[in-house]
């Protein structure tokens, strides 16, 4: 492809051609990125050539994508979901301004979409019969809609404890799911030893190198939509570190290409019950060395419940390079988040969905954001794939015998 130069490890800087490796590094297993080639894309790509496309999905970035054929891209809308200003949020958290990037509007509810989608259309053009993949649940119920709706088979390895509702969407979309009696660490090791036996596409996040270049079209969108015009701070939960490294990876691309002149520094948010990134990030702040810390990880944030990061460097270095921090929040501050930002924003999202918005409440209240600053969040996923979780901090309502005494019981009560 001509707008891309190479794969570049993230460990050891070998380079390789695209023809040359799939997944990760044979040298070191490192995790591998895309380079571009940013002067020929510059050619036919410029913010004046996007501001007429009128295709408002990830696709409008096809240029900075690694995908060839566009007849082969799933018909479902992806990505162009909503970037709100909520002004009564920042004003009450003291931030003069605070946009909520939506990614709970997605095809299959969550920001996994725009990942799967590139992960689909390169198993596509390789004419893969069948694609896997392991996930705590959104990564496999967003590869088994995007499988759905063209028709390719999907094989979804997922832990016993994944939230309901993700198990409903796997089944509904029609993959085959094996639920494995373990942890998503254990149903991602044997995603692997399925995939290399039968040779399939394997979407695995931190293995193959795509992921992220799906995942950066979250911030390629907000560049756009904020006019080019960066934020300070960007605040995301993190898990794998896929989301943390796409993100800086689309704003790497933006600046590299001349879109924007600045580059805001990344939050990158996790549960302290699950916080491998943020403390290999500590560990590695004072050296060049990066060495990923494996935790237990015991979260209700189940879409961030990682023992070992698969893509932990690229994300340490993510939050290195943009001078950013990793923060953590307890599992209560989850929660109560999720309420917060449902009551003041009208906005659903799941636990792990809400964590970059639970780590900016934190940084809030103890007084390190600055009134001055533009930051950004972004809401992951739909908080109507795990009810169980919303419930817990929900409330209960009010129960009465259909009449209108009963009603005016309940209200002379308050
Ligand atoms: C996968 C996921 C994350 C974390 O993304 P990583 O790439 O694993 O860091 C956060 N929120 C939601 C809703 C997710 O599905
Ligand atoms: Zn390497």
């Amino acid at each position: 492809m001509e707008k891309i130069k190479g794969l570049r490890c993230y460990c050891c800087s070998q380079e390789y051609s695209l023809t040359e490796v799939n997944y990760i590094c044979p040298k070191c297993s490192g995790n591998l990125e895309v380079i571009y080639d940013y002067e020929n894309i510059k050619k036919n790509f410029t913010r004046e050539t996007l501001s007429s496309c009128n295709d408002y999905s990830i696709w409008r970035y096809s240029p900075l994508l690694p995908v060839s054929n566009l007849k082969l891209i799933p018909s479902l809308q992806i990505g162009w979901t909503p970037l709100y200003k909520v002004d009564r949020m920042s004003a009450e958290m003291g931030i003069s301004e605070l946009y909520l990037k939506d990614d709970s509007r997605n095809p299959s509810a969550s920001l996994k979409d725009r990942a799967g989608a590139i992960a689909l259309v390169r198993a596509r053009e390789e004419e893969t019969k069948i694609i896997t993949g392991a996930s705590t649940g959104n990564a496999g119920s967003s590869m088994a809609c995007l499988s759905a709706s063209v028709g390719m088979p999907a094989v979804i390895f997922v832990p016993e404890k994944a939230p309901k509702a993700k198990i409903a969407q796997l089944m509904l979309f029609g993959a085959k799911v094996i639920m494995v009696k373990g942890t998503y660490d254990e149903a991602f090791d044997l995603c692997m030893e399925v995939s290399k036996e039968y040779g399939w596409y394997n979407r695995n996040t931190g293995y193959n190198p795509f992921t992220r270049e799906g995942k950066k079209t979250c911030s390629l969108e907000i560049c756009e939509q904020l006019k080019w015009k960066m934020p300070d701070r960007l605040f995301v939960s993190v898990g794998d570190g896929n989301i943390i490294s796409g993100l800086w990876k689309g704003l790497k691309d933006l600046y590299e290409l001349g879109f924007i002149e600045n580059l805001p520094r990344l939050i990158g948010v996790q549960s302290e019950l699950s916080a491998s990134v943020v403390r290999s990030w500590e560990n590695s702040k004072e050296n060049d060395r990066i060495d990923i810390i494996p935790v237990r990880s015991t979260t209700v944030a189940d879409s961030i419940s990682v023992d070992l990061p698969r893509d932990g460097v690229a994300a340490v270095k993510a939050i290195k390079e943009s001078k950013g921090m990793g923060i953590t929040v307890s599992d209560e501050e989850i929660l109560d988040t999720i309420k917060y930002l449902a009551q003041k924003t009208g906005i659903f999202g799941e636990p792990a969905g809400v964590t970059g918005m639970a780590g900016l409440r934190k940084l809030c209240l103890s007084g390190e954001i600055s009134g001055e600053e533009k930051i950004v969040c972004v809401i992951t996923g739909s908080g109507l794939k795990d009810i169980d979780s919303a419930m817990k901090v929900a409330g209960k309502p009010i129960l009465i015998e259909p009449n209108l005494k009963a009603f005016r019981e309940v209200k002379s009560n308050g």
